[in-house]
């Protein structure tokens, strides 16, 4: 059985490692995080005490980590994961980082002869579980086209954007939107009902209108419209506040180094600061920013 070694178990990784289960994988886990790693022994993969105990042995190493400051921590310096791979190791980084952080680490393993790409992902937790998300790819083609078989058993779109850090530019790219509509989404619901209008009706009916969009139809920020969202569990789970937060951070970093002009994002980016700005909102779903615009009880 060909083993893949998976670090980082939390919301998306979790669902993740457990489908390269499914797909036949025998799958080394590791996470620092205790419940991470009970989960993931419940989903067939075999618990590792280390980063660095998981690969060995393992033909590819992907990563879900949280931010890129952890990546580089993972994988380079002295004491670094790309030290301990042998060459014919194939390294895929899911997680969601600065396009500069991923070139950092795709050249460093390229010095060691080691085949690694940026592979961040679209869809959210429902598409991690059912194994439907889509994969941006940043790097070599024969590094994408190598990284395939172990993508295809987690997601259903895999696309190469480019080379080293293309992934990531993609992924920024494709949140700020994600942020934009779904601010626009919750202040479009909030209005028809503060005037009178059902969300499930009113959300029906844009649905099938020109208001359309990702948001609406496929993660309803507004509470009991739709089954099986964060919003319809108080906003538990899901893609936490401040995850959009620091890829909000990360599209105007981008903007600012290409002098883009993206003055929709900043709003979402500011918007998201002043939800966020109370600590416990930090770990909401980020579709709980509906509550931003929800009036308090009895006003
Ligand atoms: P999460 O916080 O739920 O999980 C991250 C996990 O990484 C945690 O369990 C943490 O303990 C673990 N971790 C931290 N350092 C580690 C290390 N050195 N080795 C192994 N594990 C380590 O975050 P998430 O929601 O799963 O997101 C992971 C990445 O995916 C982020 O970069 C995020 O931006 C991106 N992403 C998330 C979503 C979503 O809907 N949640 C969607 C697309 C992309």
């Amino acid at each position: 059985m060909e083993k893949v070694a998976f670090l980082g178990l939390g919301n998306m990784g979790g669902p993740m490692a457990a489908n390269l289960v499914k797909a036949g994988f025998a799958v080394s886990a590791f996470d620092p995080a205790q419940a991470a790693m009970e989960q993931a022994a419940q989903n067939g993969c075999e618990p590792a005490e280390s980063a660095a105990q998981a690969v060995q042995g393992a033909s590819a190493v992907i990563s879900m980590l949280p931010n890129g400051a952890l990546v580089k921590e993972l994988y380079l310096g002295a004491r670094g994961l790309l030290q301990a791979l042998e060459t014919d190791v194939l390294v895929i980084d899911c997680s969601t980082i600065a396009a500069g952080d991923a070139r950092q680490v795709i050249a460093a393993a390229s010095e060691r002869g080691i085949r690694a790409i940026d592979a961040p992902v679209s869809g959210g937790t429902a598409a991690a579980a059912a194994g439907t998300l889509s994969f941006m790819c940043g790097g070599d083609a024969d590094a994408v086209d190598a990284a395939r078989p172990f993508l295809e058993a987690m997601g259903a779109n895999i696309f190469h954007a480019g080379p080293a850090g293309a992934g990531q530019v993609a992924k920024i790219c494709n949140n700020m939107l994600l942020a934009i509509h779904m601010i626009g989404t919750a202040e479009a619901l909030q209005l028809g009902v503060d005037n009178g209008l059902d969300p499930k009706v009113l959300s029906d009916i844009m649905r099938a209108s020109s208001g359309g969009n990702w948001s609406l139809e496929k993660y309803n920020p507004y509470p009991g419209v739709m089954d099986s969202v964060p919003a319809s569990r108080d906003y538990t789970g899901g893609f936490a506040v401040a995850l959009m937060l620091k890829d909000l951070g990360l599209a105007m970093d981008t903007a600012a180094g290409s002098a883009s002009s993206t003055p929709l994002g900043a709003l979402a980016k500011n918007l998201y600061q002043l939800h966020g700005g109370d600590e416990k909102n930090q770990r909401l779903d980020f579709s709980s920013i509906q509550n931003l615009f929800r009036r308090p009880a009895g006003d």
